[in-house]
């Protein structure tokens, strides 16, 4: 049987994840995780804050009431709970996009003008989907996610490949904000120039990651982020047959946004047919 695919909701600060996918950090936790129908984990450092159980939901950190963005999980954790499951379907499909929460602030804080990096590099600022759908597991056993269309092309591309004898491996799909921010605010710690990071790194906010269409694609025995990539069968079959199944590789060599040269980063394109 084909099963509901399995969605991650995405508020401001707290994700709701699915059961089952989440590792467990201690006894504790695993027997909580293995009850638990959704768990509410914090953005900002993936800390698990509560678990939805069947019989209510129970903290997982002190002072639950008092956790910024807890209001806003917990009433969408009722809808859900609310919602009969077919308008809980509808509801999945809806492509929805939360609002830039803050993030010209944070940036700001971290002495990074969005405006200024938006106007030299042709980026714009990427919302996060309000929800994403389980595209499988990446090379490392993480779960993907992407929104729900861009999971059923990545499926499609996949299978493609492996009929022609190519394996093809994600190493990343959706990134928040805040997971983006965290690299860059460890890289500022560690004494690297916000010039220096940007050189590697697109800023917090302008990834495509955060949209939940991109991809960093690899194939066995190849590093992850890699320019010899492009000397792979997996690239040649890429440039050969994803455009056709709605695959393109964002920044190709000399691209207009001053972007590193990235064979492995493609992006569904949701109009694309070609
Ligand atoms: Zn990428």
């Amino acid at each position: 049987m084909r099963g509901q695919p399995r969605v991650l909701y995405n508020t401001a600060d707290i994700e709701i994840w699915p059961q089952g996918l989440l590792r467990a950090r201690g006894n504790h936790d695993a027997r909580t995780l293995a009850r638990a129908r959704h768990v509410l984990r914090r953005k900002r450092d993936g800390r698990y804050l509560a678990a939805d159980l069947a019989g209510g939901v129970l903290p997982l950190v002190e002072r639950l009431p008092r956790e910024p963005g807890i209001a806003d999980a917990l009433d969408l954790l009722d809808a859900l709970h609310a919602a009969p499951p077919a308008d809980a379907r509808d509801f999945v499909r809806e492509p929805g996009e939360l609002p830039l929460n803050r993030l010209h602030e944070r940036l700001e804080d971290l002495g990074l003008d969005a405006d200024g990096y938006a106007a030299r590099t042709g980026l714009d600022l990427v919302p996060e989907p309000a929800r994403l759908a389980l595209a499988g597991f990446d090379r490392y056993r993480r779960p993907l996610w992407l929104v729900e269309p861009a999971a059923r092309a990545w499926d499609h591309l996949r299978r493609a490949a492996a009929a022609d004898g190519i394996v093809l491996e994600a190493i990343s799909g959706y990134r928040s904000h805040d997971y983006q921010l965290g690299i860059f605010r460890r890289k500022l710690d560690r004494g690297q120039s916000v010039g220096e990071i940007l050189a590697v790194n697109a800023a917090p906010g302008f990834s495509e990651h955060h949209s939940g269409l991109a991809l960093d694609l690899s194939t066995p025995g190849e590093p992850p982020a890699e320019e010899s990539f492009e000397a792979t069968a997996a690239f040649a079959w890429l440039q050969a047959r994803a455009p056709a199944l709605g695959f393109h590789m964002s920044y190709p060599r000399d691209n207009p946004h001053g972007i590193v040269y990235e064979p492995w980063h493609w992006r569904f394109d949701t109009c694309s047919k070609e």
